[in-house]
């Protein structure tokens, strides 16, 4: 009974929502939206971030990694206050979050648009020098013609779909910082033209600017209930129309054998010589070739071995798997058992076999209402952008948020090449992803909270 009530408020909140969309209540007429103006300021904002040198250390033992993150987070926090936000925070870890208060009476949910602040490991981050290539015109792009740096159709495909757009690259010795800073400037820009178009009617908005996702360990700071969204974007993607609500599950495993290699070879037959270490290397050969990550893509998962340490008598592997599904999960970590299994039973002299699973991240998808992913794809059919739902092969921020009770897809914001000399921003998607972000942002201020 309690469920059918459920049911009927649902359709009911359904119904109300689609009546007040159905009505002429377009965004765009209530605050004339300017294509050029907001992708002047998103040029301005991402030229200003990228200076900023954010790249995250995973040598370091604090939060943030490095005080280039702090440094940025601070200058965020000082612009959003300016910008009209409230309960502008920077807290000890570097992670900045703020609220943007509804502006009309409203029982809308609390959404929450998030990005990250630090920059990749693997190439330097230190004076980036962002060079701006308007009406980009067809043809290569020259980053550096000295160090032959060159975006071309083979290593930058998606260029045949930018002609006239505004591209944004590095000057070569360093990376962009697209990956996110993208993110941040779509953001950003939103929050000042939610400022500067008070006739824009919405919900509440959390916004918050975590660090050091590149190392995976910003969002273990996230304090999830304190920051009290409902329903929750990243926006730290690439090309235009992608939504993804799926990542990888992962998990790791540890073998260990142990055997006795104290033996004078010449002397090993018919000895207690046990060799740990050819017992790791056949564990090693008998993992399936069909699922390694070389022979795995789109929805296929795989089991990479990371590390095979040896000392005399003890050799450790340790390795991951990964899977969207928890089917092919359940059968890879079977393939693992399988072989550990065999090199156990050939080796009968071993003094000790032991493997251990440890879960890492789960796929999102479980966590995610389908609202979630609805009402951003309806945000972008209504700016004429085809929604491509993506599942991402590896982990994201918006997974570990997921799993901590806060359902957060990504949404493309304009990145290519990411953690590379050869990375770029594109503005022209840039500003799609802002459109999409103002037009998500105006859907959920007609909905009605979750029934809880
Ligand atoms: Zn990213």
């Amino acid at each position: 009974m309690k469920n059918l009530l459920k049911l009927f408020f649902f359709a009911l909140c359904l119904a109300l929502s689609s009546l007040a969309i159905a009505q002429d209540m377009d965004w765009k007429k209530a605050t004339n939206y300017d294509k050029t103006a907001a992708k002047k300021q998103l040029i301005q904002r991402f030229t200003d971030y990228v200076t900023f040198d954010t790249q995250s250390n995973d040598q370091s033992t604090t939060t943030p990694s490095t005080p280039g993150q702090l440094k940025l987070a601070k200058a965020l926090a000082k612009e959003l206050k300016k910008n009209g936000a409230t309960q502008v925070r920077v807290d000890k870890n570097g992670i900045v979050t703020a609220l943007i208060p509804a502006n009309q009476p409203t029982s809308a949910p609390t959404i929450a648009l998030l990005a990250h602040m630090d920059t990749a490991m693997e190439v330097s981050g230190t004076n980036v020098k962002p060079q701006v290539h308007t009406n980009y015109a067809g043809g290569d792009i020259v980053i550096n013609a000295e160090k032959k740096l060159i975006l071309n159709s083979t290593n930058a495909p998606q260029l045949a779909f930018a002609k006239g757009h505004d591209i944004i690259t590095a000057s070569g010795n360093t990376l962009l910082g697209a990956d996110d800073k993208t993110g941040v400037s779509i953001i950003m820009t939103l929050v000042q033209y939610l400022y500067d178009h008070p006739s824009f009617k919405h919900g509440p908005i959390k916004i918050a600017f975590t660090p050091d996702e590149e190392i995976g360990t910003g969002i273990t700071h996230f304090d999830v209930p304190g920051f009290g969204a409902d329903y929750a974007y990243t926006f730290d993607g690439s090309d235009i129309g992608q939504l993804t609500t799926e990542n990888f599950n992962a998990k790791s495993f540890t073998v260990v054998f142990e055997g006795n290699r104290a033996v004078h070879p010449g002397e090993a037959m018919n000895s207690p010589f046990s060799d740990n270490l050819l017992m790791a290397s056949d564990f090693h050969t008998l993992l399936p070739r069909q699922q390694r990550p070389e022979t795995s893509a789109g929805r296929r998962g795989f089991i990479l071995v990371d590390s095979i340490t040896t000392d005399q008598n003890r050799s450790e592997i340790n390795g991951i798997i990964r899977a969207f599904s928890d089917e092919e999960m359940n059968q890879l970590v079977a393939e693992v058992t399988r072989a550990f299994n065999t090199v156990k039973a050939m080796n009968y002299k071993g003094t000790g076999f032991s493997l251990s699973f440890k879960d890492q991240y789960k796929n999102m998808k479980a966590f995610l209402p389908q609202k979630v992913v609805d009402i951003a794809s309806m945000a972008m059919t209504q700016e004429d952008i085809s929604p491509r739902i993506n599942a991402a092969r590896g982990g994201t921020d918006g997974a570990q948020l997921s799993l901590a009770g806060l359902p957060t897809p990504d949404i493309f914001s304009g990145q290519y090449n990411i953690h590379s000399p050869l990375e770029y921003a594109d503005v022209d998607v840039m500003e799609a992803s802002l459109r999409t972000a103002l037009r998500l942002v105006w859907l959920w201020g007609l909905q009605s909270a979750p029934m809880k």
